[in-house]
C-alpha cells in the first residue's frame, strides 16, 4: 500500500470511563474519527465533553477502555506500553494550553527535549532546536528562560518543541486560549506553516472561534461523541 493511502488516525468505537460507582464519568461513548495525512482538523465542543480525553488516547498518553486507535497503520491496542512510549516519542508532538515549559531550562533546551528523548546528542539537539526557534520567529531568544518570554513567545517555544523531531502527528490542546487575538493568530500561523505537510496530520482542540479559519475540517463533539464533521469551505 502506498504511504499516502494510510490514514494518519483512525479511531473506531473508542470508549473511556473514569472512576467507578456514583462518581463514574463516561468521557468517551464510542468515538469514530478519521484524520487524513496533510490535514489540520479542529475538535470543538463544550467543556467536559471529552476532547482532552480523546486526543490523549489518540496521542497514546491514555488507554481507552474499548475500541481501536490506529496511527499510520499501527494499532496502539496491539502494542505494549513500552512500544507505545517509543512510538509516541518518535511520531507524536504535543502543544498544551499552559505551554508546559520547564522553567529552569532555556528556550533552546526546552525545544531540544524530544530530540534528547530520541537519543540525539546534546550539541546536535541544541542546533536543531535553534533552527526550529528561528522558524517560529524566536531567533535570538534561544537562551531566554520561559519567565523572560511573553505568553505568545512561550507558546511558540512549545510549538518548536512539539515539531523539533518531525513528528507525523501533532496534537494541540487549546493552544491559543491563554493568548490575546493577535498573539493567537501568530501562534496559529507558526503552527500552520510548520505542521502542515503531506505526510503529517494536526489535531487542534479549541474553543476559539477566531482560529476556525485555519482548519481543513472541524469536528463537533458533545457528551463523549463526535456529532458531525464539517469541511471548511472558506479554505
Ligand atoms: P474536555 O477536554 O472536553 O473539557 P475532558 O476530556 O477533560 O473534557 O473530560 C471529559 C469528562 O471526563 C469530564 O466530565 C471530566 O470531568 C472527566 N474527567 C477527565 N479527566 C478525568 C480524570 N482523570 N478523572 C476523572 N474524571 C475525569
Ligand atoms: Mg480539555
Amino acid at each position: 500500500m502506498n504511504n499516502r493511502d494510510i490514514l494518519a488516525v483512525s479511531c473506531r468505537g473508542l470508549t473511556k470511563t473514569y472512576g467507578a460507582g456514583e462518581t463514574q464519568v463516561q468521557a468517551l461513548r464510542g468515538v469514530d474519527l478519521e484524520v487524513y495525512p496533510g490535514e489540520l482538523l479542529m475538535l470543538v465542543g463544550p467543556s467536559g465533553c471529552g476532547k482532552t480525553t480523546l486526543i490523549s488516547v489518540i496521542a497514546g498518553i491514555l488507554d481507552a477502555d474499548d475500541g481501536d486507535c490506529v496511527l499510520y497503520g499501527r494499532n496502539l491496542r496491539q502494542c505494549s506500553r513500552n512500544e507505545i512510549v517509543v512510538y509516541r516519542g518518535q511520531n507524536v508532538g504535543f502543544v498544551f494550553q499552559a505551554f508546559n515549559l520547564v522553567p529552569t531550562l532555556s528556550a533552546a533546551e526546552n525545544t531540544a527535549i524530544p530530540l534528547l528523548i530520541n537519543g540525539i546528542k546534546m550539541a546536535e539537539a541544541l542546533a536543531r532546536a535553534q533552527e526550529r526557534l528561528r522558524e517560529v520567529g524566536l531567533g535570538g531568544r534561544e537562551n531566554a528562560l520561559p519567565t523572560q518570554l511573553s505568553g505568545g513567545q512561550q507558546q511558540r517555544v512549545a510549538i518548536a518543541r512539539a515539531l523539533v523531531h518531525n513528528p507525523r502527528l501533532v496534537v494541540c490542546d487549546e493552544p491559543t486560549s491563554a493568548l490575546d487575538h493577535q498573539t493567537g493568530r501568530r501562534v496559529m500561523e507558526a503552527l500552520k506553516s510548520l505542521a502542515i505537510r503531506q505526510d503529517r496530520a494536526t489535531i487542534i482542540v479549541t474553543h476559539d472561534a477566531r482560529i476556525f479559519e485555519f482548519a481543513d475540517r472541524i469536528a463537533h463533539m458533545d457528551d463523549g461523541r463526535i456529532l458531525d464533521i464539517e469541511a471548511n469551505h472558506k479554505h
